[in-house]
């Protein structure tokens, strides 16, 4: 197997599949499978339909239609907000989409008309991390427009906190959704089945609630795939946060100096390095770099340190492992790092723990 890679133990997946959608079914939350950090990988989207996730969400219609075309059945929800010029495209690949444009979800309703399908939307409300959503007092409005849309199904609403603001979803802005949820039900005389409050970041306000009002949804990636809630990034008991191992090999490995010497200028990150002088130390490349993972994101199992890294190569403190050339080096990876590492087609994607009778595809 060609290095870097990335292994991917589809067993660790399915795991916290399941122990997500049970824990998260004890208060009557349905789990979307948000698939983008894995850019729509179909080996790996098949492990979570087998395991009981009936909507797979993604913000890329690349990776919604790649998954489409390798036969995973479920529905398709498009995350990120849909482009105006993407329109026809969102309503022919895609079931659910989150909008908050009226512009758009019209031209979602020309195409849907036109291609004799009806498109379900869930609008986004704004609550205060100011990514997508409407404005509260705006979606009166807006609801009353889309309700008239032919070829469109309103059914639901929606928010997304804890992204650009890193606002908390806590108990207030909930009830916030919930009583949204309420009031437009009966002015519009409609049902609203999915209420969908969050992500990967909701974890902690649902396990302290013991009312969660109207919201039954929620939108996961993070922990399935790193076995964390993304509000403090604290590990989930019970499940595995080891599922992805990177993994690099070592092409050099000496005793240097611990300080570059000569006259020091930018380096190749445009940065005036500095270094502590620690003597002469036992150093290590490896041949991956910044081109192929966010190396800030990535920490090594072993134990050795990240002194640096450029395009192509990272130099670890070797010290206390000695490595040699041809051993490797194992990481774990942050969200940005695995987001990073697998849509890249330098590092080889390598799947282990697969049943073929448990796969659906
Ligand atoms: C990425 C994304 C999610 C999933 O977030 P995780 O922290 O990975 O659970 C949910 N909703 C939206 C709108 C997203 O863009």
């Amino acid at each position: 197997m060609s290095l870097p890679r990335i292994d991917i133990d589809l067993r660790k997946i399915a795991h916290n599949v399941k122990q997500l959608k049970r824990l998260y079914r004890t208060k009557g939350i349905y789990v979307t499978g948000v698939t983008k950090v894995i850019g729509g990988n179909p080996i790996i989207a098949a492990v979570l339909v087998k395991n009981g996730i009936e909507i797979l969400a993604d913000s890329r219609l690349e990776n919604i239609i790649k998954m489409r075309r390798k036969g995973i059945s479920a529905q398709y929800l498009l995350l990120r907000t849909p482009s105006l010029s993407l329109a026809e495209k969102v309503v022919n690949h895609t079931d659910i989409s989150l909008n908050t444009e009226l512009t758009v979800l019209k031209e979602l309703s020309k195409y849907a008309l036109r291609n004799h399908i009806v498109h379900k939307i869930i609008l986004m409300v704004e609550l205060g991390d100011l990514r997508e959503g409407i404005m509260p007092l705006e979606m009166d409005n807006i609801v009353k427009e889309v309700l008239e849309l032919k070829g469109l199904l309103l059914i639901g609403i929606g928010t997304n906190l804890t992204c650009f603001g890193g606002i908390k979803p806590d108990t207030d802005k909930m009830n916030e959704l919930s009583l949204i949820t309420i009031h437009l039900e009966k002015k519009f005389n409609i049902i609203l089945t999915i209420i969908s409050g969050g992500n990967s970041a909701n974890f902690f306000w649902f396990k302290t609630s013991k009312n969660l009002g109207r919201v039954n949804n929620l939108r996961i990636g993070e922990s399935i795939f790193l076995g964390t809630e993304s509000l403090c990034r604290s590990a989930i008991l019970g499940l595995f946060g080891d599922a992805f191992t990177l993994v690099a090999e070592v092409i050099e490995s000496k005793i240097k100096p611990s300080q570059p010497y000569g006259v020091v200028y930018q380096n190749v990150n445009g940065k005036i390095p500095k270094f502590k002088d620690d003597g002469l130390m036992r150093r290590a490349i490896l041949a991956i770099g910044q081109q192929d993972v966010a190396v800030a994101g990535i920490t090594p199992r072993q134990n050795v340190f990240v002194l640096g890294a450029s395009s192509d190569h990272i130099v670890i403190d070797n010290t206390k492992s000695n490595l040699r050339v041809g051993d490797i080096v194992e990481f774990d990876l942050n969200y940005n790092a695995l987001l990073g590492a697998l849509n890249s087609s330098y590092i080889t994607k390598n799947i282990i723990n697969f049943n073929e009778r448990e796969s659906v595809l």
